[in-house]
């Protein structure tokens, strides 16, 4: 006869170690990719390590069984086909939702122990207790992860609007009445398990709407990170309700991971993690720069005008940000600059480290085009490079380099780490028209004498610049 017990701990042992390896490969872009696989290896070793756990199975009937299997393989399913059709640009909100997925389906573990499992008599007083606090902690975290992850899938899908009335103090005092409800039923359920259950579940998903209906503009990454952070707590407490050390184990580096990801988001913004839950948008700050955000002075140059200058120059940096993206234009991109590379010219890749919709967004974007992982400099890096450089290109940027966020203090974005750009000889910045970027305010860089427009989509901007470099001739030593 199999030993399941020893299996199901080797392969839970397995799934740990390789969801462990997995997360540490994510920081680099160069091991991500082959992170992500490992990490996803884990997680399906994981599912089958719980099944043949039998303190989790033990007893349950063969219909049970079958809808095991059924929702295994449509959640496996949709997952897969999410993740296949989700086009980077909507990536926040396709993580907003799968942390919402984890955190409901920890509520659903707790409320199933709580409702349907029956303590055996001689359970002592401790162990009661930690099963208790175990329900009650997921039940908490679990409603709060996923009712704030839907908000917030909708607010970025654009599906729902920042209502006017959460920017005012009002809505601090609805969120303190939520949470005092939450905290008296989480005391009662700690009790004896069950009392207060449903008034725990109802506080606590209006406690997650409160929160995240308040919070919009660029803070929106750092609230998902976080909610992805507490669906790792409410995983692990969900661990200790069915006794898996698996789920434990996975939860904590979920939660660990995602609180440093918010820290080092929060950072990257310069934003507090209190002012990004309790300060209200970016936007409801704008009201005090409304009158500022029409151009006088702008400069817009021709595709060749920029040929022509990117042929006389020695060092180039390109700056990619959000509309990049939506231009799918990274392909193009990487053809112009080994069209420059091969003159000799130095080019580099300037990454914010919140440019994008998504942390480490322009990172992928210009992997998946083979641009070498080397030439990919974090902001501080760069930073002291601009002045010795002749071009820099800004392709779909705005936000990372609003010079406002140094020069202005009443600027929404004043304090924003952001790429000293203007330092450099010459900037052109390609975009489709004036619009204002995620933040919605004005960019002062546009009105600088070495500042020029280039306007147009960032993919056709780029086919025409390939054109234009080939025709002066560029390449043909290549
Ligand atoms: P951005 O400030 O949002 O600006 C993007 C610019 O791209 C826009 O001004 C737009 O101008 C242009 N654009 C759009 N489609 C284009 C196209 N097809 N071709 C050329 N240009 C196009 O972008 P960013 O500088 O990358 O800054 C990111 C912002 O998003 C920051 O405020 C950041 O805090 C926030 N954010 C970041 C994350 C993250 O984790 N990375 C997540 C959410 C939000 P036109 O319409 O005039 O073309």
């Amino acid at each position: 006869m199999f030993d399941f017990k020893i299996i199901n701990f080797l392969i839970e042992l397995i799934a740990v170690l390789l969801l462990a390896i997995g997360i540490k490969g994510l920081s680099k872009v160069s091991s991500a990719r082959n992170a992500n696989r490992i990490a996803a290896i884990a997680m399906g070793l994981a599912a089958i390590g719980v099944l043949l756990n039998s303190q989790v199975t033990n007893g349950i009937s063969f219909e049970a069984w079958t809808w095991i299997v059924i929702g295994t393989f449509v959640g496996s399913s949709l997952g897969f086909l999410v993740s296949k059709r989700v086009p980077m640009t909507a990536m926040p909100e396709t993580v907003a939702l799968f942390n919402g997925c984890g955190g409901m389906s920890s509520l659903l573990v707790a409320l199933g122990v709580s409702l349907f499992s029956i303590e055996s008599s001689d359970a002592g007083l401790a162990t009661l207790l930690i099963k208790n606090l175990s329900i009650s902690v997921s039940v908490f975290v679990g409603a709060i992860t996923f009712s704030g992850s839907i908000v917030a899938m909708a607010k970025l899908q654009g599906w729902l609007s920042t209502p006017l009335w959460t920017q005012s103090k009002f809505r601090h005092l609805l969120n303190i009445i939520t949470f005092v409800i939450a905290l008296t039923s989480f005391i009662s359920l700690v009790g004896d398990g069950i009392s207060g259950l449903w008034l725990l579940v109802i506080s606590s998903s209006i406690l997650g709407i409160g929160v995240t209906l308040s919070i919009g503009g660029a803070d929106m990454p750092v609230v998902i990170s976080l909610l992805n952070s507490y669906s790792g707590v409410a995983a692990a407490a969900a661990g200790f309700v069915v006794q898996s050390q698996l789920l434990i184990v996975a939860g904590a580096m979920v939660g660990s991971a995602g609180l440093i990801l918010t820290q080092v988001m929060c950072k990257g913004m310069n934003r507090s993690l209190v002012s990004v839950l309790f300060g209200g948008t970016l936007s409801s700050n704008l009201g005090k720069n409304a009158s500022k955000t029409e151009y006088k002075n702008i400069t817009s140059c021709s595709v060749e005008e920029c040929a022509l200058t990117l042929e006389a120059a020695e060092r180039v940096v390109i700056v990619p940000g959000y509309g990049l993206a939506v231009a799918q234009a990274q392909h193009t991109l990487r053809e112009v600059t080994r069209l420059l590379e091969s003159e000799g010219i130095d080019v580099n890749y300037a990454i914010h480290p919140v440019a994008g919709r998504m942390p480490g967004h322009m990172n992928v974007l210009l992997a998946e085009a083979d641009v070498p992982y080397d030439q990919l400099l974090e902001m501080d890096v760069i930073n002291p490079e601009f002045p010795a450089t002749d071009v820099v290109l800004i392709l779909g940027a705005n936000d990372v380099v609003n010079p406002q966020a140094k020069n202005d203090s009443t600027s929404p974005l004043y304090g924003m780490p952001v790429l000293d750009v203007q330092e450099a000889r010459t900037v052109f910045v390609v975009k489709r028209g004036m619009s204002a970027g995620y933040s919605g305010i004005k960019n002062d860089l546009f009105e600088l004498d070495n500042t020029s427009m280039v306007f147009g989509d960032a993919k056709k901007v780029l086919g025409d610049l390939l054109i234009e470099l080939k025709e002066l001739g560029i390449g043909r030593k290549a």
